[in-house]
């Protein structure tokens, strides 16, 4: 059970990451009516607010939580993935063993996987769920961001049912959830498993209703050729679904132009790994201020590739961080996907703005940047203490820690909203 939601609190630690503002060293926050009131160092917080109770943190960083913008809980039973597998039959087996899972077998291994995602830091998710089992635990974790209500197989002839049935789970997922900050929005899974006029359908309809959707795009080297030419090993896959009109309409290019000229690049929409994409791809996505969310691990494991990060990060990208499921990958520890996308780029020059990404950037992919994603004054009290294990490096910053040594296993306090939900 979370504790009772304190009216005031300073918290403070050896360094403060803000995200928003420089690292601080002794830093502090005053957290007030689940709102952050205040941040500074130490001595002035405590100066400032004499009477406020403190809780000190030694050797540890205060940041802001983590954003994870790609999980799908339900198929957390089907993990962990510890060895590297081919795409294709990956994805075929991933739905029949899901078929033998049985609800409870389902439903208990999302209880223990939200469990673990706050005690690794993770405050916001981007949820994708077909079945929708996961919407209850997420509500009770207090965990905020978005859940999205998958679409996958649809062709022309199915378009009116999905339709129709989405809307039923659309307004179940909205009469639960009561809180402002966990959302629904929508997954059309693939640009080749649904229609062409299914997906043109499905955009411009939520879009009409400002409902933010997320996508798979580009993960497979695969889906260029059937976005070409209609062939490939993912034409065979779609055989499978047994859709009459998948094979996409009109010329295009690839990923990027196809879901532009239905119109899918939006603001409010974002597309998930984006592996093979290019710089005309990501000036393209920049301009429509279309979020992306690279999950570096999964790609590794799927034998996918890796996100041409240098060339991204060019361009003025809405991005964020997501793990994607249990089923492929062996961890939802979002540090892992952080270090791994310092080891894709090369350096550490990249830190200070990879823990942004993970973070605010995370949250504007989201749609909740105002709220959340650093600890500005006014925003909500999302915020995770990481204990620093090792003996710190001389010079290494907080910000160098987090990329480079942390763990999921080193938070040790994860409050969100003001309400402390996990605490070690
Ligand atoms: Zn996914």
């Amino acid at each position: 059970m979370p504790s009772k939601n304190k009216d005031q609190m300073i918290l403070s630690a050896s360094y403060l990451v803000p995200v928003s503002s420089p690292p601080l060293k002794n830093g502090a926050v005053l957290v007030e009516d689940g709102r952050i009131k205040d941040t500074g160092t130490s001595d002035i917080i405590k100066k400032k607010y004499p009477e406020i109770p403190v809780r000190n943190f030694p050797e540890s960083i205060l940041m802001p939580g983590l954003v994870n913008c790609h999980t799908h809980l339900e198929y957390s039973a089907l993990g962990p993935l510890t060895k590297h597998v081919d795409f294709v039959p990956w994805i075929k087996g991933l739905i029949q063993k899901q078929k033998a899972l049985s609800k409870a077998e389902i439903l208990l291994s999302i209880r223990k996987t939200v469990k673990s995602l706050i005690s690794a830091g993770v405050t916001s998710v981007g949820e994708v769920s077909r079945s929708g089992l996961s919407l209850d635990e997420l509500i009770k974790s207090g965990i905020k961001g978005v859940y999205f209500n998958e679409f996958v197989a649809v062709d022309d002839n199915r378009l009116k049912k999905a339709i129709c049935d989405h809307e039923a789970n659309f307004r179940q997922c909205k009469l639960k959830l009561k809180r402002p900050d966990l959302k629904p929005g929508v997954f059309p899974h693939s640009p080749y498993t649904l229609s062409t006029k299914s997906l043109k359908y499905i955009s411009s309809y939520y879009k009409k209703n400002k409902i933010s959707c997320g996508m798979h795009a580009a993960e497979s080297p695969f889906e260029n050729e059937f976005i070409f030419k209609g062939s490939g090993p993912l034409a065979d896959f779609v055989k499978t679904f047994q859709l009459e009109s998948i094979p996409i309409s009109g010329k295009w290019r690839g990923t990027t132009e196809y879901l532009n000229g239905l119109k899918f690049t939006d603001p409010l929409n974002h597309l998930v790994h984006c592996v093979h994409l290019n710089r005309k791809d990501f000036a393209l996505l920049a301009k429509t201020k279309t979020g992306i969310v690279l999950c570096p691990r999964s790609n590794y494991l799927l034998k996918n590739g890796e996100f041409p990060l240098r060339s991204a990060l060019k361009y003025d990208l809405k991005m964020g961080i997501g793990t994607d499921s249990l089923a492929s990958n062996y961890s939802l520890d979002m540090f892992e996907e952080i270090r791994m996308l310092k080891n894709i780029y090369g350096s550490s020059l990249i830190n200070e703005r990879l823990v942004r990404i993970a973070t605010l950037g995370g949250a504007e992919v989201l749609g909740s940047e105002k709220e959340t994603g650093s600890l500005l004054p006014g925003k909500k009290a999302d915020l995770i203490v990481v204990k620093i294990n090792t003996r710190p490096v001389k010079n290494l910053s907080p910000v160098d820690h987090i990329v480079s040594k942390a763990v999921a296993n080193d938070v040790c306090f994860t409050m969100i909203d003001g309400l402390i939900r996990f605490d070690k």
